[in-house]
């Protein structure tokens, strides 16, 4: 049990100094393996964040003017340093979010890669500065300038806890921008520790800040005048609110949502291939991926050799508790999000949808849902139409490519999707048409730092990752002078 970071005293982290939150509520840490609580720690409060967001103001001038080079010293500070607690922010996610080892060792190694992928954009920023503009005529030239946007203030869920952060705090400080973290009040440990390791590499104060707390930490935030710009990751529905909050300052604001992402399998498909795609693109993290591919869109002609094998793995797929030997899948993190999706199968069943494998509760303790696939879901039904956060995938049958790209555009989400092909021209082809922001071919959900994240349509605002990530935190200056 990792007791020191489950014990924490401190649950605030401002002007780089740790206090325990002022909020009224306190935060349940619970083990959704089990359903008990590990701990409870205090939230933060609208007033840590009302100092937070000082402390950013404060601290972001004398940030911006550090050198690229100076600030990807302390990006790459904040890299050993998860690197250095890797076990125990291993077994936080493994307690609290019920991840299978692999999987929390693979959200600390994205995240270690996302700070030393911004430091080297933080090295070659200087370089990119006052790039020179011959303008028309012969009588000005400009110069180009990219500059940090400001103090940040971030919004994060509960899923991907220390990499739906490192995704917006390394490119904000690589870019010179001070930033300010609310964290989920489901996950509210694996974040503080962004601060101890601020703490130890003397990170300057204010540079970042993190406050925890719910839905009132995260309006005072939205509503903060220092903040110049709101990065939010989470649902449709409170992207909305926080949207229509910063809109009344017309505040840049960059969201990523959710997702209702397609998986085309044509004709001349591997099986095997096709199964493991389908298997990672539904099962991992339990379906609670906003990039979960829970749309499937086979072709007829294969479709009944697809789901025999396919309801074969899901029948053989280990589920249980992450701290049990050989484990595939975990419990969902939250009693909530167990209930909704037990809510939706049941839904779906008492329609009459063919639920092949699954379909309800594991009988034990803990939040457990069995894998799920429900066959031949009508196009118009809530299951095949509306994110369920869960492991349940719905399917459908095509006759013909052009049949598979419009059942896999017709959504309001755009989020990503894939395709599985024995030619990859054909793939390539498909994948050019689809309407996401990432689409994988002939592979599971691989995420590079330097690969684009978000979405198109109803999915998001903006782009993570990559150069886009950093741009994000970066407004253009040009300046005009006579030659
Ligand atoms: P959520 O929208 O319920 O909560 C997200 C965050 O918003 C939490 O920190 C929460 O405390 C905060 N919040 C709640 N009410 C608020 C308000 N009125 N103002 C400001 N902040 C408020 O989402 P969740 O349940 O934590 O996460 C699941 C959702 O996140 C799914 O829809 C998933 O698709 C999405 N998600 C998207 C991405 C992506 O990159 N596109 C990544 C991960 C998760």
């Amino acid at each position: 049990m990792p007791e020191a970071l489950l014990e924490r005293e401190n649950t605030v982290f401002v002007g780089g100094q740790w206090k325990n939150g002022r909020g009224a509520e306190m935060l349940e840490v619970t083990d959704p393996s089990t359903g008990n609580v590990l701990s409870r720690v205090q939230a933060g409060s609208a007033e840590d964040v009302e100092k937070a967001a000082r402390a950013a103001a404060k601290a972001f001038d004398g940030w911006k003017r550090k050198p690229g080079a100076e600030r990807a010293k302390y990006l790459r500070g904040f890299a050993r340093g998860l690197e250095s607690r890797k076990t125990i922010l291993v077994r936080v996610q493994m307690h609290n979010n019920g991840k299978p080892r692999i999987e929390a060792e693979i959200d600390v190694d994205d995240a270690i890669a996302t700070f030393d992928y911004y430091a080297t954009l933080a090295e070659g920023l200087d370089e990119r500065q006052d790039t020179r503009v011959d303008h028309a005529g012969g009588t000005h030239f400009g110069l180009v300038r990219h500059e940090p946007v400001g103090p940040v203030g971030m919004i994060v869920p509960w899923n991907f806890p220390l990499v739906t952060s490192a995704w917006k705090i390394a490119p904000a400080l690589a870019a010179g921008c001070t930033a300010t973290v609310k964290t989920s009040e489901m996950t509210p440990l694996n974040e503080l520790v962004y601060g101890d390791i601020a703490a130890e590499i003397g990170l300057p104060a204010g540079v970042l800040n993190i406050v925890t707390g719910g839905a009132e930490v995260g309006i005072a935030l939205t509503r903060a005048h220092e903040f110049r710009k709101i990065s939010f990751t989470g649902s449709n529905m409170i992207g909305a609110k926080v949207m229509e909050a910063v809109s009344a300052r017309c505040l840049p604001i960059s969201l990523e949502l959710g997702g209702k992402s397609p998986i085309v399998v044509t004709a001349d498909a591997d099986i095997d291939q096709a199964v493991s795609c389908i298997m990672g693109g539904i099962f991992f993290n339990a379906g609670q991926m906003c990039s979960a591919t829970s749309r499937l869109i086979v072709d007829k002609s294969i479709e009944p050799k697809l789901i025999e094998a396919l309801v074969e793995a899901s029948r053989a797929l280990r589920v249980g508790s992450p701290f049990e030997d050989g484990i595939e899948m975990g419990p969902l993190t939250t009693s909530a999000q167990c209930h909704k999706v037990l809510w939706m199968i049941e839904d779906a069943k008492s329609d009459g949808l063919d639920c092949v494998i699954g379909g309800g509760a594991i009988d034990r303790d803990g939040h457990f849902v069995k894998p799920t696939i429900f066959r031949d879901v009508p196009q118009d039904h809530t299951i095949w139409r509306d994110e369920i956060f869960g492991p349940v995938l719905a399917t459908t049958t095509v006759s013909s490519d052009e049949e598979a790209i419009a059942v896999a555009n017709d959504t309001h989400y755009g989020l990503v999707g894939s395709v599985v092909s024995g030619d990859w021209t054909r793939a390539k082809a498909i994948a050019d048409r689809i309407e996401a922001g990432q689409i994988w071919i002939n592979t599971p959900q691989v995420v590079y730092p330097d690969s684009a994240w978000g979405g198109f349509k109803q999915s998001g605002i903006g782009r993570e990752l990559g150069p886009w990530g950093l741009s994000g935190y970066l407004g253009v200056k040009h300046i005009l002078s006579e030659v």
